[in-house]
């Protein structure tokens, strides 16, 4: 559904303003419904494309979204909708919310979608958990405020028992029709009825509770499972989690965003765990097992003999599960092998002792 409005009116992307309007002037002129050539459908993209071009304000909106949507139909929306404070973690896009965003902003509602009510506004938190959390997953409640469906109308707005009537303005279809007339004629426009907001109905008395909305504002706990294997900077989308739409529309979603509070001695790569433990140089030399620790508890590794400083040995499975997967990552364990400081006279005897 992305028209090329620079080339329905046959300018190039440069063109001044000027030169747009006698293009569309003519264009217009030649495909306009009551000449012999008319052809009401080019018309009517003709008319839309300068709807857009024509107004520099609306033009330069054109020109950012049309580049954008063209990105879309690669690969995904991330980043298009500008949370502030967080670009980590991409974030999904809903098609349709560009169709109405092109159906408000040119006001020829974009391909025929029909405008019901608003969905609710979308949310977003942050949640921190630690290390291990992180690592196994976890269930948090979460306290935030938000529009909640009224339960005293049960979202409808209407109070309870009285009667609920098609609005008189738009006859019921949530939209009205403009005709306004140009110098090439009529032209229509479409636009979504004020007086219902879209809806067709209206209720004969509002709701005494929400004022007629059926959104009322409370603060709610919400019970959500963080998946294990979840990294720092990521962002969980939960589904109609946000705020409640205005009578009995679709709610918004809710963005968790996550952060993890560090474990002391343990990094973490993706799915992959790092520590270092200390031995000393002659259990280096000599071989020995020892003890590690993991985010399982304690493991014994065994330390081969003429084991050298920096040699990292992996403990299988001891990292962190993909999320949604069963396998885990490793736990990679540096050994660090102490040299020995401040000896005494009868250490260093038998240090040298052994010409080592
Ligand atoms: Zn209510
Ligand atoms: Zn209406």
């Amino acid at each position: 559904m992305s028209k090329d409005y620079y080339n329905i009116l046959g300018v190039d992307k440069g063109a001044s303003q000027e030169d747009i309007k006698k293009a569309f002037r003519k264009k217009a002129h030649e495909y306009h419904p009551d000449k012999p050539h008319g052809d009401e459908a080019k018309f009517k993209e003709i008319n839309e494309a300068y709807q857009a071009l024509g107004d520099p304000d609306k033009r330069a909106q054109y020109d950012r979204f049309g580049s954008n949507f063209e990105q879309a139909q690669g690969g995904g929306f991330n980043g298009f909708r500008d949370f502030s404070g967080f670009s980590q973690g991409g974030v999904e896009f809903d098609l349709n919310d560009l169709g109405d965003m092109f159906g408000g902003m040119f006001g020829f509602g974009g391909g025929g979608r029909s405008r019901g009510p608003q969905k609710g506004q979308d949310l977003e938190m942050s949640v921190t958990i630690d290390f291990k959390e992180a690592v196994f997953g976890v269930e948090r409640e979460l306290q935030l405020k938000k529009g909640i469906s009224c339960s005293h109308c049960h979202g409808n707005g209407a109070e309870p028992g009285s009667k609920i009537d098609t609005c008189a303005t738009c006859n019921g279809t949530g939209r009205v029709i403009r005709v306004q007339r140009t110098i090439l004629g009529n032209v229509q426009t479409q636009t979504t009825c004020n007086v219902c907001n879209g809806e067709g109905k209206i209720p004969s008395q509002k709701c005494k509770k929400c004022g007629g909305i059926g959104v009322i504002k409370e603060v709610v706990t919400l019970k959500v499972k963080v998946p294990a294997g979840i990294d720092h900077g990521q962002t969980i989308r939960l589904n109609g989690q946000g705020e409640a739409g205005h009578r009995g529309a679709p709610a918004g979603d809710l963005y968790l965003h996550v952060r993890i509070t560090p474990l002391k001695g343990f990094t973490r790569d993706g799915e992959n765990i790092h520590s270092d433990v200390e031995i000393g140089m002659v259990q280096a030399a000599l071989g020995t097992k020892i003890e590690v620790e993991t985010v399982d508890g304690k493991v014994t590794l065994k330390i081969p003999e003429g084991t050298q400083s920096g040699k990292v040995f992996i403990l299988r499975g001891y990292g962190v599960p993909k999320i949604n997967g069963r396998n885990r990552g490793d736990h990679l364990v540096r050994v660090i092998v102490k040299t020995p400081t401040n000896l005494s006279r009868k250490q260093r005897q038998l240090l040298e002792d052994l010409g080592l």
